[in-house]
């Protein structure tokens, strides 16, 4: 792969809105992409593995639960600083923000809003370090995009639940430590529940064959008859809610993340567009590439904006699960849209391993399905601004 020599574009000196923090934090995110996630990614990701090494780094740079109070081991930031750490890691491939955005938002996050104290001490400071890694299951073999519809269920007998069900699709399954499972109770009411690596009947096969998210790990939970202690149940909310506002949390990540992927995209191709020269010219002096170049900064900035502006409003705990959704499907949208496009500007050069646009355009096809569809977000937006529910 070419030596990484990205330049972050800030076409409306969006920098200037920043805090001295949130440059810092996303300065030295940035710079540990360039060094420990750049040079081994691209093999990482040809050989279909999740490259476990970074796993330390990603704790240094506040990946892992930065919103999370640092007397759990969290980084204790707010929540713009969490959405650069998400573009810069996305900026470097989005298998490894999902890697992140598992364990922040879908792990970390209902631990420490839906557990109780013995729970949050005993898994956050470990889930903040990396030394464990935990995943998140909802969705299942049936039941995606209409996750109320789960069959995973567990039954009180007395001095444990025992669950039984399966789920499909989930991110750093094969090598957890932990997982948050949801599942109905026999009244049919959704719970959180922590499984731990171990426990008789808990079983996490990897899902092969992907040509997307390469360098993340994707796998199932199985549980046969799982003994869960009553201590791991999430005692403080039940309900889809529940799942949902984990949701919320890693959705919001995305938009930042996919800023990242598109910048990366859109400076590699500005680069190679002043470089590369036909009919005597560098391309980038053609109009339908410049087109082409301008569409993206254009996109781009409208994306920065909008996350920048979702932030502020999630910093006030103002922002509305409608809100996250416009800017997750905006911004996912775009950055594959611009992927494409960047990777056409590279000509044959654009399909290889040598630069990272063809593993982004790949990576993001994950990114719309996953967390809500690009379809699923768009429904939500209609039925926030017509008052009419269009899912059946
Ligand atoms: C790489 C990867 C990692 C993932 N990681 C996780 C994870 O860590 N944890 C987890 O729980 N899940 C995870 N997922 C699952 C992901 O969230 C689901 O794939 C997603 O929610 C869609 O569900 P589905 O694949 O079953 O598609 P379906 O729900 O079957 O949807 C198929 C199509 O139908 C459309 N559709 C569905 N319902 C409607 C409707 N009412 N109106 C119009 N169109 C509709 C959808 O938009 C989609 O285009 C992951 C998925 C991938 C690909």
């Amino acid at each position: 792969m070419k030596p990484d020599l990205f330049e972050a574009p800030d076409y409306y000196n969006i920098d200037d809105l920043l805090t001295e923090e949130h440059k810092l934090i996303r300065d030295a995110a940035r710079a540990w992409v360039k060094r420990d996630v750049s040079p081994i990614i691209e093999e990482a990701a040809q050989k279909a593995e999740f490259p476990k090494s970074i796993i330390p780094g990603l704790a240094e740079i506040g990946a892992f639960g930065p919103y999370i109070p640092t007397e759990y081991g969290g980084a204790g930031l707010d929540q713009i600083s969490y959405g650069l750490i998400m573009q810069e890691i996305e900026r470097g491939d989005s298998g490894v923000r999902s890697t992140a955005s598992v364990q922040s938002s879908l792990v970390m996050y209902p631990i420490w809003k839906y557990g109780n104290e013995a729970q949050r001490k005993k898994y956050l400071p470990k889930l903040a370090t990396g030394e464990w890694m935990g995943s998140f299951g909802l969705t299942e073999p049936d039941h995606g995009s209409n996750p109320a519809g789960m069959v995973t269920n567990f039954k009180d007998k007395g001095d444990h639940y025992l669950l039984n069900g399966a789920k499909l699709w989930i991110s750093n399954s094969p090598f957890c430590d932990v997982a948050v499972v949801w599942a109905k109770n026999e009244e049919g009411r959704i719970h959180g529940l922590i499984v731990e690596r171990g426990m008789e009947g808990f079983s996490t096969p990897e899902t092969h064959n992907k040509w997307s998210l390469r360098a993340s790990a994707t796998g199932e939970l199985i549980f046969q008859d799982v003994k869960v202690p009553k201590e791991n149940l999430l005692p403080n909310k039940s309900g889809l809610g529940a799942p949902l506002g984990c949701l919320d949390s890693a959705r919001y990540g995305i938009a930042w993340g996919a800023i990242g992927a598109a910048m990366d995209c859109y400076d590699t191709a500005l680069r190679y567009s002043k470089e590369r020269i036909q009919f005597g010219k560098p391309i980038g002096a053609f109009q339908l590439q410049q087109k082409k170049l301008a569409e993206m900064i254009t996109e781009i900035t409208k994306a920065q904006l909008l996350s920048l502006r979702l932030g502020q409003l999630k910093n006030e705990d103002k922002a509305t699960s409608a809100q996250i959704s416009m800017a997750k499907r905006n911004n996912v949208e775009i950055a594959i849209k611009i992927a494409r496009e960047a990777r056409q500007m590279l000509g044959g050069m654009g399909i290889t391993g040598e630069y990272s646009i063809m593993r982004h355009s790949m990576n993001l096809e994950s990114v719309i399905t996953y967390e809500g569809t690009h379809d699923i977000h768009l429904l939500i937006t209609g039925l926030d601004v017509t008052g009419f529910n269009a899912f059946k």
